[in-house]
This record gives C-alpha cells, sequence and structure tokens, in this order.
C-alpha cells in the first residue's frame, strides 16, 4: 500500500511538472497508466502496469508493438485442441532485436523482447562489452510441449516463451550462456545483467541460477506466473 502510495506521489508530481512545463493537466504519457506503452520510452513506475495490461487487450498489444523497432508480420489465429494454438501473434522477421532465426510470438512476448532489448541489453551492451549486439540466438518459441516432469502446458505450447542461448555482437564476438555465465569477465557481467533487466519485462525468467535444465539459457516467458531466478 505505501508502494501504491509513492506510485501515485510520483504521477501526481509528473502532472504538475508537466502543467508547469507545457501547461498539460494530464501526466506525460510514460506516466499515464492509460496512454499506450511505447517501447522506447524512459520507464516509470507505471510501466511494469502498462506490459500487464498487454496481455489482455490485443489493440494495445499491437500499438506497442507498433512503437517498437521489431520487423513483424500478423499471423492468423491457430485454434487448437491440445493446448498449442496462437491467438494474436506474429512471426518476428527481423529490426531489433533481431533474432538469429525468425520466430513465432504472443504479441505480449514480442513487445517484453523489445522492452528488454531497448532497456535492458543495449545500455548492459554498452557498459559491459563496447560493443552492440548484433543478434540474438535462440532456441525455439513454440513448440507443443508440457513443462518438463509435469502433465501442464509450457509457456511454449503458444509461443508465449523464448529460450535465449547467446548474444552475438557487432564486432563478431559470442556471448554465450552455457560458457560465460558464471565468469567474473565482462560477458559473465553482462549476461546477469541482461538477466536482472528481464525481469522488469518478462513474468517469468528462468536462468542458470534456478535449476541445471536451465544452465545453457534463459527462458523467457509472458504466462501465469512471476518469477526472477
Ligand atoms: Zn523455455
Amino acid at each position: 500500500m505505501r508502494h501504491l502510495a509513492a506510485i501515485l506521489s510520483l504521477i501526481g508530481l509528473a502532472v504538475l511538472v508537466n502543467a508547469a512545463v507545457v501547461g498539460d493537466l494530464r501526466p506525460p504519457p510514460h506516466w499515464d497508466p492509460w496512454a499506450p506503452l511505447d517501447v522506447s520510452a524512459p520507464a516509470t513506475p507505471v510501466t511494469g502496469w502498462k506490459l500487464a495490461r498487454l496481455e489482455r487487450s490485443p489493440t494495445a498489444c499491437r500499438a506497442a508493438l507498433e512503437s517498437s523497432r521489431l520487423d513483424w508480420q500478423a499471423v492468423d489465429d491457430r485454434p487448437s485442441d491440445v493446448g498449442c494454438g496462437l491467438s494474436d501473434a506474429v512471426r518476428l522477421t527481423g529490426g531489433s532485436p533481431r533474432l538469429g532465426e525468425p520466430a513465432l510470438a504472443s504479441c505480449p512476448l514480442a513487445v517484453a523482447l523489445a522492452m528488454w532489448a531497448h532497456h535492458g541489453i543495449t545500455p548492459a551492451a554498452a557498459e559491459h562489452l563496447g560493443s552492440p549486439v548484433a543478434r540474438l540466438e535462440h532456441w525455439g518459441t513454440h513448440v507443443c510441449r508440457d513443462i518438463a516432469g509435469t502433465n501442464r502446458r509450457s509457456e511454449h505450447a503458444t509461443a508465449n516463451a523464448i529460450d535465449i542461448a547467446a548474444f552475438v555482437l557487432e564486432d563478431g564476438r559470442r556471448v554465450v550462456v552455457h560458457r560465460d555465465w558464471s565468469g567474473a569477465g565482462p560477458e559473465g557481467r553482462f549476461l546477469r545483467a541482461v538477466r536482472d533487466a528481464a525481469c522488469e519485462a518478462f513474468d517469468v525468467v528462468l536462468g542458470p541460477n534456478y535449476n541445471a535444465a536451465h544452465d545453457d539459457h534463459l527462458h523467457l516467458d509472458m504466462g501465469r506466473f512471476s518469477a526472477c531466478r
């Protein structure tokens, strides 16, 4: 409750500053919980709320995707009797972040990827590696399967998850989760920084610190749970 009060006071402050500076009584869009999410706008305490809303509003999600630097194509809905269908999905074909292989993604997953690239990967690469990231190597998004060891569908079953194994830099270097995660050098610091940043964009982030099944990739999803491990 104190957290909510603090956020509301900050929004109030943003309204006052905006009113004084530009004569507008609304908060600036990145402080306004009901304004469309702009991927490249500065993150504020209401950004997480805007992201969560995308999972309930395909229209808001498409608008957020339009604000990103991703290249994407809409994909027809695919009903499924076995829990592996697609709805409001897109095919990611290029742009930023560029994926090593084009991939299907639910709209919220695509927006979270764009948020992570802009607010997490780009600054972490500049700080730790001195070279921008050219592309993300991934092991797939849409796989009709259960969570290992359970009879519950994985978020991968609906293209609502992606497994990231490596980052290829513009200078040609590769930063590999399996090899570099625990390293004391810049590659390890970069990987741990982008894992932390992923937790701001995705609902679930599972990496090498979680269990042995994740010691070679970061699992990122926009599913029903919340985890940052
Ligand atoms: Zn996964």
